[in-house]
């Protein structure tokens, strides 16, 4: 019973953004009361108090310059002592009344505007010690009054009314107050939808970025084989013809400088043939069968044709495999584009003679995969978008071999990490869980 008439009168919680509106309608008011005060102080028949009448309103003016100034600063003036106020209001208007007219006097309507600027301030139980303030000065101004001219009756009603109005405006107040935390309440939660929207849209954004990225990279990849594959007959046929009649020339009857030349001339083609046949595997259609693969052919595959690379050559490539490591289980194309696609960016990376190591190690129950190149390195601003798709830094870069090769990674259940000093190079490591010996005998799943 007494908790919730408590509660009920408990002192409102400080809002800087309602305070603020409700000192901007006390500030316009005070003001606006200072100016009818002086127009019913100076203006018409003067009373004989005009001077300390105006003294006082002159008071008034001071604490309301007070008063405005704090608010231009967005502050309270005296917020935290809110019955400083109301006794100096009802002092100040209790005078008023004294020096025009009395119990009569047209300022005791004042009161009533000191309980409304109260009310919309400061809590309810403040509103109500205003208004026992005020019951108080017109109590002592019935008291100064000659007995003849005091109506206790007019007492009483001004009473009622100043509780009546005490009542109504903190109850209205406390209602706009209610009402305005309702409003913050549904604009925080509206709020909050909006952000959970627009996170799903952007992480939406970047999945179908992703998906399109993927698909651009395997219709880049299919444009390539089937060029490669259509280089390889065009230039293969005519290979073939040459072939033979070399091999028919040296079946006959030649001497010595031809028959070296001739020799000569085969094994070039040989290599040709090699380098076609290496383009042709490495571009055939992806074959998506898992299975387990061993890191050294990985690597060997991968290297065998990135040495055909613009620059290839001119590197110093080399691998630090061991033979006895366990292979890696997934899919064994997808896993020599990995190691192709880092060998591709650290000869991209290194100047000519530059050093790419490409080793593979046991650690835990990882087998660690790292290219490392003694090249360009990578700025950390750039380091941060490494792996988005459409990330590139080159003229002619794709943006999508780092991206693709952390998909395929993280299809496999590996990591993959960067470390550089930039200047002096880069280290890529892909880590992956390897088949351990018990497993080897199981039974290799295909999808
Ligand atoms: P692309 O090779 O088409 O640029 P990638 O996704 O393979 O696309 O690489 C993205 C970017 O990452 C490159 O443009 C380059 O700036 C940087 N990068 C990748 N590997 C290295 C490296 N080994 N050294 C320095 N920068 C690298």
């Amino acid at each position: 019973m007494l908790r919730p008439l408590l509660a009920r009168y408990a002192p409102t919680p400080a809002d800087p953004d309602w305070d603020l509106a409700a000192e901007s309608i006390a500030v316009l008011m005070r003001w606006f009361g200072l100016v009818v005060g002086a127009l019913l102080a100076n203006v018409g028949s003067p009373s004989a108090d005009q001077w300390p009448l105006n003294l006082i309103l002159l008071l008034g003016l001071g604490f309301t310059v007070l008063d405005t100034y704090f608010f231009s600063r967005r502050r309270i003036f005296l917020r935290d002592h809110p019955l400083v106020i109301a006794v100096m209001e009802s002092l100040f208007i209790g005078l008023l009344c004294y020096f025009q007219g009395g119990l009569e006097s047209p300022f005791r309507f004042y009161y009533l505007l000191s309980l409304v600027c109260s009310a919309i301030r400061f809590s309810q139980a403040t509103t109500f010690v205003n208004c026992g303030l005020a019951c108080l000065s017109y109590g002592a101004l019935y008291f100064s009054q000659p007995s003849a001219t005091r109506d206790p009756l007019a007492v009483a009603f001004l009473v009622v009314v100043l509780v009546w109005v005490a009542w109504a405006a903190s109850s209205l107040a406390k209602l706009l107050r209610r009402a305005g935390e309702r409003l913050r309440a549904l604009n925080a939660e509206l709020q909050e939808h909006q952000n959970l929207l627009e996170s799903r849209i952007a992480e939406r954004t970047r999945e179908l970025e992703e998906s399109q990225a993927q698909v651009l990279h395997q219709e880049k990849m299919a444009a390539f084989g089937l060029l490669a594959a259509g280089i390889a007959h065009e230039v293969g046929n005519p290979l073939t013809s040459i072939s033979t009649l070399v091999q028919m020339l040296e079946t006959r009857d030649l001497d010595d400088y031809t028959r070296t030349r001739l020799g000569q001339v085969a094994g070039q083609l040989a290599r040709i043939q090699t380098i076609l046949r290496e383009l042709v595997n490495f571009s055939r259609p992806a074959n998506s069968q898992r299975g387990t693969a061993s890191v050294g052919e990985i690597v060997r595959e991968a290297l065998d044709i990135a040495k055909y690379y613009k620059g290839g050559k001119n590197r110093r490539i080399r691998t630090e495999v061991p033979d006895d490591l366990p292979p890696v289980a997934g899919v064994r194309d997808q896993l020599v584009q990995v190691v192709f696609n880092l060998v591709l960016n650290a000869i991209d990376a290194t100047g000519k003679g530059g050093e790419i190591v490409v080793s593979a190690i046991i650690e835990g129950d990882r087998l660690a995969l790292v290219v490392r190149d003694d090249g360009a390195g990578i700025p950390d601003d750039v380091r941060a978008k490494l792996f988005r798709p459409y990330f590139t830094t080159k003229r002619h870069g794709t943006g999508l071999g780092l991206f693709v090769l952390r998909k395929i990674v993280e299809e496999h259940g590996g990591t993959v990490s960067v470390a550089s000093d930039p200047g002096r190079g880069s280290t890529f490591r892909v880590e992956l869980p390897f088949v351990q010996s018990s497993e080897r005998l199981q039974p290799v799943e295909v999808t």
